[in-house]
């Protein structure tokens, strides 16, 4: 663990998992950064292995805007935050989001100066929650949290609400730009719709990950293709 200023704990947040690049939670190439614990349990969520929350690992916000900051070096597009429920720690999430708009604006900053790149690119802030927008409102710190994100998908993932809708999982949920940025970057993509694969495989240590927001059967026609090829998932995230 880094060290923090004298006097100050640093900000903790209870992570299950990053990665980078992310191709399949919002556009381009992102860093994906997972928070561990939800207390909403949907039925049907594809992320069970999240809800403990004293599972995943403790980080500090420094250590994740270090990797932020490597991202926005290797040309990330943006940042995802996703879980879990992110919000069910907004003290650590509104750190994490100011931090990283700290350093996006440090990146533009720098590309602006003489001799810099100049390459005039926007990276946006997307955000994940299982509340609803009117639960996000009215309360206090959740609302602070929220504050630097350029988009946000509120709602509880519904099983009964399939949606073709890209980077949503159910029909209710509600993907709503917050900046002039997320408005400009978002607009074109909140009533597309994907019918291909919305997953994206990576190979993890000892297990493999799928990063995105499956269409309704996919996770089952995922699993059928390996059966046949031999391959028995053991501990799906998606079961109990
Ligand atoms: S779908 Fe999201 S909000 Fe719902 S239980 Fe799973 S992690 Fe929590």
């Amino acid at each position: 663990m880094e060290n923090a200023p004298m006097g100050r704990e640093p900000e903790l947040l209870r992570v299950s998992q990053t990665h980078f690049p992310v191709e399949t939670l919002g556009p381009g190439r992102r860093l994906g950064i997972w928070l561990q614990g939800c207390g909403l349990a949907c039925a049907g969520c594809m992320s069970r292995h999240t809800w403990d929350p004293q599972g995943g690992t403790s980080r500090t916000v420094a250590s994740l805007l270090e990797l932020w900051r490597a991202a926005l070096a290797q040309g990330a597009d943006g940042l995802t935050v996703s879980g879990g429920e992110p919000l069910d720690q907004p003290a650590g999430l509104a750190a994490l989001l100011a931090g990283a708009a700290a350093a996006r604006a440090e990146a533009v900053a720098m590309a602006a100066a003489p001799g810099g790149a100049a390459s005039g690119r926007e990276v946006d802030f997307l955000l994940y929650t299982g509340y609803e927008e009117e639960e996000v409102e009215r309360d206090a710190a959740r609302s602070a949290a929220v504050h630097h994100a350029d988009v946000v998908v509120t709602g509880r993932f519904r099983v009964a609400e399939p949606t073709e809708l890209v980077w949503r999982g159910s029909a209710n949920q509600r993907m709503l730009p917050r900046t002039a940025l997320g408005r400009a970057r978002y607009q074109a993509h909140l009533a597309r719709t994907a019918s291909g694969s919305r997953l994206q495989v990576v190979e993890g240590e000892g297990d493999v990950r799928l990063y995105g927001v499956p269409r309704r059967g996919e996770l089952a026609a995922l699993e059928r293709r390996l059966r046949r090829a031999g391959i028995r998932l053991t501990g799906p995230s998606w079961r109990p």
